[in-house]
């Protein structure tokens, strides 16, 4: 009979920060750059320049640390990280190793019994990121872009605390979340924006001690991850069930083959010969410094959960829908702000917008339209400048593909009910005309025979009526 298992996972999570400029120099962190334009001696490793450390990253970096409830380093220091390989042009990486920003948080999640469960956080420590390099299969030569050499990173170390992979990806939501509102990074993960290792061990039910641990890395997905997981919780079940042992390697996930492969083992890990950067200073963190990073944060999700119910009284579904993603939550407080019903703007939102979302694997980080002109689209419904068939249409084709106004898309395309008021009444008169049967039935108290009419005006407006209006016309014709 087989034997009970358990799970145990740590995640090394890895959070570009969105600030302008990069950690040690003043180039920009812009994502997508002509190859090798946005950098300087200090972001390519030249001999002699020298890193001035960006005030804004440390800040960044304590809002997420306050976020996540660590402790801040008062005295904090970074650390050179001694490596040689073509996209880390110093040949080593400044990071820090003896004295991390923050220290001992947590990420609260609900566990599969639905109870609250904090994962802890070990650490968070701030570094730089490396370039990127570009291979060319068809010349057969690699080419280093320095664009990301530079860019800020945080590393949030989390303990091994984790034991399913719902657990995984609940708390990577949790930080993106946390993350997101706190306007610290995108954490995009097909971006490389957020990068998660998964460290992973099994042990017997009951046991004390931890299991030996691979770490799988190259997980550009929450797909990836857990499949990653599932693979690997079966791999390393099978090697302990026949009597062999997990060696402590790091893995590289193949996502489109659905298997892992060993990188490099404990063996040949590599000796990075730390040592305190002594370019740079040690970073003093005041607790006035503390407190006014502190007072600056913005409203957290859990804070709009509640202030929503207050404010607009919308159903508590609508709230988590809205709340889930900081950029939907901006939308719909920009739309009420613009003057839209908060009921109407959560309707849009959480209907066509996420159908569409779903439809064009877009995330909601990356929705185009302003939330002005889903206002506006609300309002040419209201004062019945189109009807519902032609705002879906509108809205599909003018505001979330391209942020185009609303009411000049109707204009330019004649969508308007409006404008067509001497046609409808017209059209109106014409269908009456053409069904005498249904007029017939209408006067003699069968009302729903109307429909028919409403139908033929619908049909000869091509739509561009508003049901409603048609229906309230032929009625006052045939009274
Ligand atoms: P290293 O110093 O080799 O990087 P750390 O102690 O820093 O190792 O741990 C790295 C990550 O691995 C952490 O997220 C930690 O929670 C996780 N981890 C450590 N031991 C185990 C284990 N036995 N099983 C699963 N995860 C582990
Ligand atoms: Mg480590
Ligand atoms: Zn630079």
């Amino acid at each position: 009979m087989s034997k009970e298992y358990e799970v145990v996972i740590g995640l090394e999570v890895h959070v570009e920060l969105n600030t302008k400029t990069k950690i040690f120099c003043g180039c920009s962190t812009e994502f997508g750059g002509e190859p090798n334009t946005h950098v300087c001696p200090v972001c390519s490793g030249m001999p002699g320049s020298l890193p001035v450390l960006n005030k804004g990253v440390v800040e960044k970096a304590i809002g997420v640390g306050l976020a996540t409830h660590c402790e801040i380093t008062r005295n904090s220091k970074f650390d050179r990280k001694n490596y040689f390989y073509p996209d880390n042009p110093q040949n080593y990486q400044i990071s820090q190793l003896y004295y991390p920003i923050c220290r001992n948080g947590y990420v609260a999640i609900t566990d599969a019994d639905g109870n609250e469960k904090h994962v802890r956080i070990h650490e968070i420590h701030m570094e730089e990121d490396a370039g990127k390099l570009v291979h060319d299969a068809f010349t057969d030569e690699t080419y280093v872009d320095f664009n990301r050499s530079g860019v800020p990173l945080i590393e949030i170390v989390s303990e091994p605390d984790m034991r399913s992979a719902d657990e995984v990806i609940a708390y990577l939501e949790g930080l993106r979340e946390t993350i997101q509102y706190l306007d610290a990074s995108d954490c995009k993960l097909n971006e490389g924006s957020m990068r998660a290792d998964v460290n992973l061990s099994i042990r017997e039910k009951g046991s004390e001690e931890f299991g030996t641990r691979t770490e799988s890395k190259n997980l550009n997905s929450f797909r990836a991850i857990r499949r990653c997981i599932e693979n690997e919780v079966n791999r390393q079940i099978d090697l302990l069930e026949s009597g062999e042992k997990v060696v402590q390697e790091t893995r590289r996930w193949d996502d489109e083959k659905g298997f892992s492969y060993p990188m490099r083992s404990k063996e040949d890990a590599q000796d990075y010969r730390y040592f305190p950067d002594p370019d740079l200073v040690p970073i003093q963190v005041s607790e006035e410094w503390i407190s006014e990073i502190r007072d600056r944060q913005p409203e957290m999700r859990a804070e709009k959960i509640i202030r929503y119910k207050e404010e607009y009284q919308l159903p508590e579904y609508d709230i988590d829908q809205l709340t889930k993603e900081k950029r939907l939550a901006d939308l719909f407080e920009g739309a009420v702000g613009a003057g839209a019903d908060p009921k109407k703007a959560s309707n849009w939102l959480m209907t066509e917008t996420m159908r569409l979302m779903k439809e064009t694997s877009t995330d909601a980080a990356d929705l185009k339209f302003s939330a002005e002109n889903l206002a506006e689209l609300i309002r040419l419904v209201d004062t019945k400048e189109i009807n519902g068939a032609v705002a879906k249409e509108v809205f599909e084709k003018a505001v979330f593909s391209e942020n185009l106004s609303p009411a000049q898309y109707v204009k330019d395309n004649n969508l308007s009910t409006r404008a067509d008021d001497g046609v409808l009444a017209e059209v109106v008169e014409k269908a009456i005309a053409a069904n005498p049967k249904a007029v017939e039935d209408v006067k003699n108290g069968k009302g729903k025979a109307v429909g028919a009419i409403v139908g033929y005006v619908m049909k000869e407006m091509k739509g561009k009526c508003d049901p409603a209006t048609v229906n309230r016309m032929i009625s006052e014709k045939l009274k």
